[in-house]
């Protein structure tokens, strides 16, 4: 059975829990930061950063609100990154959890091409190249276990396990969060593995919350490069 993230943000306080174990689990460092005027630290996803708290202070009809938004890899049901890669031993699908997996091979493909075509803008490379993002802790999961940020998450905001049972969880919440903020919302739901659930518009979390259009789907060049990929094959086994 293929697995999702229920985010449920309604519940987040920003304890950051999930941020640092995500860094233990991986045995990511620490980065150098510098106080840009918000709680939100480091300012953005990084090679050693897979899972971000976003923090954002919004006056919403008349009242100052705290947006949380827990920002990591959304495992995409179809995901972009992994057509337009074109490439199984750098960027793959993990048939049984449905983790979008990312190999050091990364670093022979295009980097700034994957990143364009991730429409929720999570990749990020490192200075030979390579790419690296969460990876649903698939090490974990494989052997019965929470994600690290999941099992950290004392609120309840971070939810894990098969996707049935999460689309279920995900329209429970909705309803209960619907009762305190009426324009309470699902985000991409059918079209990824982790599922947010906000209390307001999607923008006002993060420019990325949910699909730009603008990025959605494979590149032009890629797409270009897959249809000619058997041609170029061909010319090349006959030297
Ligand atoms: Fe929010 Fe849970 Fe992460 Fe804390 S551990 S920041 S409550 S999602
Ligand atoms: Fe790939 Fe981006 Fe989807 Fe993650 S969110 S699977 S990096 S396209
Ligand atoms: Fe990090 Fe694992 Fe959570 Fe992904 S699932 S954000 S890799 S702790």
């Amino acid at each position: 059975m293929s697995k999702s993230f229920l985010v449920d943000t309604t519940l987040c306080t920003a304890c950051r829990g999930c941020q640092v174990a995500c860094k233990q689990w991986h045995d990511l460092p620490a980065e150098e930061t510098v106080n840009r005027g918000s709680y939100q630290n480091p300012a953005d996803l990084s090679f050693d950063t897979y899972k971000l708290v976003r923090m954002r202070e919004e006056v919403i009809d008349g009242k100052l609100q705290w947006l949380f938004f827990p920002d990591q890899c959304r495992h995409c049901m179809e995901p972009p990154c992994e057509a337009t890669a074109g490439e199984p031993t750098a960027i793959f699908t993990e048939a049984a959890s449905g983790a979008v997996i990312y190999t050091a091979n990364t670093r022979d493909l295009s980097a700034d091409e994957i990143r364009e075509s991730c429409p929720y803008n999570i990749p990020r490379k490192a200075e030979d190249g390579t790419l690296a993002k969460c990876d649903m802790c698939s090490d974990r999961v494989e052997n019965g276990l929470q994600p690290a940020c999941v099992k950290v998450c004392p609120t309840g905001a971070m939810n894990f396990g098969d996707r049935d049972d999460i689309m279920d969880l995900a329209q429970e919440r909705l309803a209960a969060a619907k009762k305190k903020y009426p324009n309470a919302m699902l985000l991409d739901p059918e079209d990824v593995r982790t599922i947010y659930l906000v209390g307001f518009a999607a923008h006002r979390y993060h420019e990325f919350a949910v699909a730009a259009a603008r990025h959605y789907g494979i590149t032009r060049q890629a797409a270009l490069r897959k249809m000619f990929r058997p041609f170029n094959r061909a010319i090349a086994a006959l030297g």
